[in-house]
């Protein structure tokens, strides 16, 4: 034992060996209610056995057949189901492993889409500040979290980062959400301008923000004005869902809600569930059929993508939200948790915001409520809160974000979709009492 690299040499971990429903169970037998799904993974709970039997029947029946001799079974069914259920004009399905694998070849798919298009000088990618599009060069690149990018500058890619749409921090007072919608994405319409329409290649962009701004939902009009630039300037729009997409926020794709269809789009997380890693990147038949009547041959490619045994898990996993009536129940649980959430912290000294769509909210701490001067950084608030929810029985996802230097704490939650009422209560019960022993 003990010689799994840990994420943190100095934290000792338990070791998870079970779970039921919204909890995991550790070796001691103490119950934590997951209350953050893991970081937004778990959204069936755990120990779903239709899930489960899915993927035992599959490894009985096929472990593995390399995609570059095989299609599978599971692997096409999966894509089928997604495109059936994905926004209009989205016609291809590229099975990976992951969220950074998701938005790495999306990252890559949009560059060779313009070489074989016949405009190779388009090479610059925009994406936005506080964002996390994964943690491989590339994906890095493309996030804006400053912490995670600190130490690998030189290795990084120039990818230009606008300012995200923050409507708690940059609207302005009299300014109404529409017309601060309008204002940050015309943003986008600066920095092409700055870089030359003609070499810009994409613009990416989680629809509902997650770890590094908490469930940061975008002002109204903001993306269908995005979608505008980008078609004004043959950008193409690359919509990061690993986190807020399959259902977290209430409809199976996130940007359903903002009446856009994205060029390219990347899930993960909740694709699998956590009983397989999956990820998917999804594009439309356009660019597709650009590189398939042109090479022929995305010049990318991991052994594991498309594995059958994480294609069936992601197969039943759609299914089961799809059909057990999930997406109606995470709008209704979601409204249910953002009442409860606001009753509990509406007035609290040190909660600046109380935000997010569906099962996925978040609140933001603040030393003052007035000024919404963040908490100082030094007082590691994000880190107090995460041991103290744990010694409650409780996971949740505090973070610290980052908007020009400036640290703020806000602690993200996305819980099973399976949640019931009394355990929501659990949940803001536990974390209150985490709120209060750590400020
Ligand atoms: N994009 C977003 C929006 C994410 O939240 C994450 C993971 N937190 C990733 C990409 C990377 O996913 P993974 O950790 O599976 O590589």
């Amino acid at each position: 034992m003990n010689h799994v690299f840990p994420r943190h040499s100095k934290a000792k971990l338990p070791t998870a060996v079970g779970g039921e429903g919204c909890y995991l169970i550790d070796a001691d037998g103490k119950r934590y209610l997951d209350g953050s799904g893991g970081a937004a993974v778990s959204c069936l709970g755990h120990g779903d056995t239709e899930v489960v039997e899915a993927v035992k029947a599959q490894l009985d029946r096929l472990a593995f057949a390399h995609t570059g001799f095989f299609t599978s079974e599971p692997a096409e069914e999966l894509a089928d189901l997604l495109i059936a259920n994905a926004p209009e004009g989205i016609d291809r399905v590229y099975l990976v492993s992951g969220g950074s694998e998701a938005t790495e070849a999306a990252i890559k798919l949009a560059r060779q889409y313009w070489v074989e298009k016949g405009e190779p000088q388009r090479g610059k990618l925009i994406a936005r500040k506080q964002s996390y599009h994964g943690n491989t060069i590339g994906a890095l690149s493309a996030g804006g979290n400053e912490w995670r990018r600190a130490q690998f500058g030189p290795l990084l890619l120039d990818v230009s980062h606008i300012d995200p749409c923050y409507e708690y921090r940059l609207r302005h007072e009299g300014e109404s959400p529409e017309e601060y919608g309008r204002r940050a994405a015309d943003a986008l319409e600066a920095e092409i301008q700055r870089l030359g329409p003609e070499n810009v290649m994409g613009f990416m962009a989680e629809p509902v923000v997650g770890a590094t701004a908490g469930a940061l939902a975008p002002a109204p009009g903001y993306f269908q004005r995005i979608r505008e630039i980008c078609d004004c300037h043959g950008v193409l729009l690359i919509l990061d869902e690993v986190m807020c997409g399959m259902g977290r926020t209430g409809t199976l794709f996130a940007c359903e809600q903002d009446g856009v269809r994205p060029d390219i789009l990347c899930v993960a997380k909740g694709l699998g569930a956590g009983y397989q890693p999956i990820g998917a990147m999804l594009c439309t038949a356009e660019i597709y059929d650009t590189i398939a009547q042109g090479s022929g041959f995305f010049q990318h490619g991991h052994t594991y993508m498309g594995h059958p045994a994480a294609a069936a898990a992601g197969k039943a996993v759609v299914s089961a939200i799809l059909d057990r009536g999930l997406l109606p129940r995470v709008q209704e649980m979601g409204e249910k948790l953002h009442a409860k959430l606001t009753d509990r912290f509406g007035q609290h000294p040190h909660v600046g915001d109380i935000r997010g769509r569906g099962l996925f909210r978040a609140i933001e701490l603040v030393e003052d409520r007035d000024s919404k001067e963040p908490f100082d950084p030094a007082r590691g608030l994000a880190a107090r809160i995460k041991k103290a929810a744990f010694a409650e029985g409780l996971i949740c996802y505090p973070m610290s974000g980052t908007l020009d230097g400036r640290r703020g704490d806000h602690v993200l939650l996305a819980p099973p979709f399976i949640i019931e009422e009394a355990q929501l209560d659990e949940l803001v019960d536990k974390l209150d009492r985490a709120i209060e022993a750590s400020i």
